[in-house]
């Protein structure tokens, strides 16, 4: 299969993949063959993340299984996919891997390069002190959320409600979706507001802006002119935002529809959420696999390998504890969970809202997964851009002011080491402080009831360090996320010592 053109990105692609690999995801005429043999991998992986009955059968016996179920990919070939103990094997044995195997893996990197992308670069917002509030929220996300999870959030940079409330009522919600009331209309009046808004929140972001999406608590599905709005996007901010339903087959000719428009419009990815195997069947047979190369499947099912977050309405649920019993998988109420993947703004168009959030562990006081900093209302367009603007300024410092509250994060635990500290969290342990009083430094932070002007004080007395020094080596930790910046702490702190002073 050769190589359908020249362009840097294609070169790319085959420097790292060898040359028989066309890119798939953002071409516009993937190359037939190649398409079709990783659309029917995928198909035959995702009957064998949902459905248990498949996974047995395909065990006992592979080409019955797949046979059975109309299934196209040739499950031997493929088993190193399926197969972890064989896949093992395979490997030691230095088996060369088959043609449909790499294919499948070419095009797992090039969605897992594309949301590195998404995170590193496109959804980073062109004001400095934003994209490094930001930065700074992403830093602190690796030692709070874990890895893992961390890689999957891109921290894009808005998403819009356009109903009130959610239809769907998933008991796994992880933004816990109040019951759906209403739907914000394509009328005359709500198509200004929406363009108008669409173009502030342009202005606020620069390019960025084309990397926000229209849902939240809510199914985009529910309101009927979803798609319209959509379009309105793709004109003003250059991209038809990503869509995510739970409610793909309860309307296949519309969201067939959908899918063939968004992709026209530059969207890359969709999805479908799907919450039992019933409507994984259906929706296995209404769309064909290579209709689905671009839509991934989220499969939210019981039978399904796949775990829900420990946040919003799962969080701490009998429900969650029996899939994690049934996947033996370790399960604690105190894993942090969240699903949120916004750092910026969630704005409610019906009730006309604006909030200032970041992901965070879901807990008692954030239970839906997000800090919330501030939120307003607004009437247009031109009051949506002035008050993100005022929340920019009075939310995102880029460095620790002289009176400043500092403290470590309290998901942290704090030890003094001989050349400085340390602070673990439920998934990392971080080894800082390496400087001159690097322990000092540590113990005054840990302390939790000094300035920043105070500790570059108290350094300077105690070891004669220049107080730049210690705002430098403060400021990396701020940073760096290893400092408390939840924000009811962070306000209540400040007001503090500012009545104080
Ligand atoms: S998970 Fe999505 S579809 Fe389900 S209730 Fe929440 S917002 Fe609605």
């Amino acid at each position: 299969m050769p190589l359908i053109n020249q362009s840097a990105q294609d070169h790319f692609w085959q420097q790292h993949y060898g040359p028989h690999f066309a890119p798939l995801l953002d071409s516009d005429n993937p190359p037939p063959e190649q398409a079709a043999s990783v659309a029917q991998t995928k198909r035959l992986l995702e009957f064998f993340i949902a459905d248990s009955e498949f996974r047995k059968a395909l065990v006992d016996s592979p080409s019955e299984a797949t046979r059975s179920r109309g299934l196209a990919a040739d499950a031997q070939e493929v088993r190193l996919l399926w197969d972890l103990p064989y896949a093992t094997l395979q490997t030691s044995l230095r088996i060369p891997t088959p043609p449909s195997v790499q294919l499948y893996r070419s095009f797992i990197q090039e969605k897992i390069a594309h949301r590195e992308r998404l995170r590193a670069r496109d959804c980073a917002p062109s004001q400095t002190p934003h994209r490094k509030w930001r930065e700074r929220q992403i830093n602190r996300c690796w030692t709070q959320l874990g890895e893992g999870r961390t890689r999957a959030i891109i921290h894009a940079p808005f998403a819009v409600e356009l109903s009130k409330g959610c239809s769907v009522g998933c008991w796994f919600c992880g933004v816990s979706a109040e019951k759906k009331k209403e739907d914000f209309l394509y009328n005359e009046a709500n198509t200004k507001l929406w363009q108008d808004s669409l173009r502030a929140l342009g202005e606020i972001f620069g390019p960025a802006a084309a990397q926000g999406f229209c849902y939240w608590a809510t199914d985009p599905l529910d309101n009927p002119d979803y798609e319209r709005f959509c379009l309105d996007f793709a004109r003003i901010l250059g991209r038809f935002p990503q869509t995510t339903t739970a409610q793909a087959q309860k309307h296949i000719p519309r969201v067939r529809e959908l899918l063939k428009v968004s992709r026209e419009h530059g969207c890359t990815i969709n999805r479908f959420s799907v919450l039992s195997i019933g409507a994984f069947r259906k929706l296995v047979e209404a769309f064909t696999a290579e209709e689905l190369l671009f839509t991934e499947l989220v499969t939210q099912n019981f039978e399904a390998t796949m775990m829900q977050s420990n946040s919003g309405r799962a969080r701490g649920s009998e429900k969650l504890a029996k899939k994690a019993e049934a996947l033996q998988l370790q399960h604690s109420d105190e894993e942090p969970g969240t699903i949120a993947c916004v750092s910026g703004f969630l704005l409610n168009m019906v009730d006309r809202k604006v909030k200032l959030v970041a992901p965070c562990p879901s807990s008692d006081e954030w239970p839906e997964g997000f800090w919330v900093f501030e939120e307003a209302t607004f009437s247009s367009g031109a009051e949506l851009g002035a008050v993100c603007q005022a929340m920019i300024n009075r939310h995102m410092p880029t460095s620790l002011r002289h009176n400043d509250p500092v403290a470590f994060r309290p998901d942290f635990k704090f030890s003094a080491t001989e050349e400085g500290f340390t602070l673990t969290s439920y998934y990392a342990k971080s080894t800082l402080g390496k400087m001159e009083a690097g322990q000092e430094l540590g113990l005054l932070i840990a302390a939790n009831q000094y300035g920043a002007g105070e500790i570059a004080l108290s350094l300077e007395r105690s070891h004669g360090i220049a107080p730049e020094q210690t705002y430098l080596e403060l400021n990396s930790l701020f940073q760096q996320g290893y400092l408390h910046e939840e924000p009811r702490f962070f306000a209540q702190k400040r007001e503090i010592r500012e009545q104080a002073v």
